[in-house]
């Protein structure tokens, strides 16, 4: 993982970042905190994106989106264009409840095999050429202006962890700056620990996801913690959130910016009842999340 990271980043201080993540992860989110209130942020916020890129989201998320609404948060939505058109009188009738839905992309770029659990994922940017991914934004964001009747204002590339070189991020955030794009959130938790929680330098404003509390530079995901059972899995998702609670009670300000996927939620109570946690500080929209950030 560090080796892919340090590729990623080609960022000689990450190596810094990792002692400190195993010497003192509350000091990572203290820094996180101040990074917080620099870029304009005076209270704790939690923002919850979904990234829904199976044929089982389409039949999963009404029920997600409407658990969590009783528990007080409204999910933001990523959908690559053709899964949304597949879909397109459900994601119809979500973005009509006021969701957010921001341009993932066109082109479906991972299928779930049913019968083993397991996810397929394909189509990852940095292996396609400059204009085949500018093409690919441009027309995931004619699909959500279509069938979530709005323009997106924000944009996430499909795989975390890939895209994620300066250059790549450079080109990519000039491409949504055609757009008209107001945010990106297509950057691992490394990002926000070393530029914080919001930063412009890219171009528009960057949101990276956010990471564990235990591991600051590990994200808080459902795919890790459901699927693949590690940082102790189900159990060890909840404490994340539990700490994140914690800190955020004493009104310390923090963006935590969390991604799921509703496939791997929808038959996991012990995802509700987390969530709920931080509901007292949900916003439902980037715009909400930003708002006072420069
Ligand atoms: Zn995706």
């Amino acid at each position: 993982m560090l080796d892919k990271l340090l590729t990623l980043t080609r960022d000689p201080l990450l190596g810094v970042y990792v002692l400190r993540s195993k010497l003192s992860p509350v000091g990572l989110i203290d820094r996180l905190s101040r990074l917080t209130t620099a870029a304009g942020i005076a209270k704790p916020r939690f923002l919850l994106s979904f990234d829904c890129d199976t044929d089982l989201d389409i039949e999963v998320v009404e029920a997600v989106h409407a658990e969590l609404g009783r528990r007080g948060v409204r999910p933001v939505y990523a959908v690559p264009g053709e899964l949304l058109e597949r879909g397109r009188e459900v994601y119809g009738r979500i973005a009509s409840t006021g969701a957010e839905f921001m341009n993932h992309g066109w082109a479906e770029h991972t299928r779930l095999d049913r019968a083993t659990g397991i996810y397929d994922s394909f189509l990852f940017y940095d292996r396609q050429s400059r204009a085949w991914v500018a093409e690919d934004i441009r027309r995931g964001h004619q699909s959500v202006s279509e069938i979530a009747g709005r323009a997106p204002a924000g944009f996430r590339t499909p795989h975390f962890g890939s895209f994620q070189k300066h250059d790549e991020l450079v080109f990519l955030h000039g491409e949504l700056k055609k757009h008209g794009y107001r945010y990106s959130t297509s950057t691992v938790p490394f990002w926000g620990l070393r530029y914080g929680p919001v930063f412009d330098h890219l171009g528009i404003r960057e949101v990276p996801v956010s990471g564990t509390f235990d591991r600051p530079l590990d994200i808080l995901d459902t795919w890790t913690h459901r699927c693949l059972g590690e940082h102790g899995g189900e159990a060890g998702y909840t404490r994340q959130y539990e700490s994140y609670r914690d800190y955020m009670t004493n009104n310390r300000p923090l963006l935590v910016n969390v991604y799921g996927d509703p496939s791997q939620v929808h038959d996991w109570p012990g995802f509700f009842d987390a969530v709920g946690l931080l509901a007292p500080w949900a916003v439902s929209s980037y715009a909400e999340a930003l708002d006072g950030t420069a």
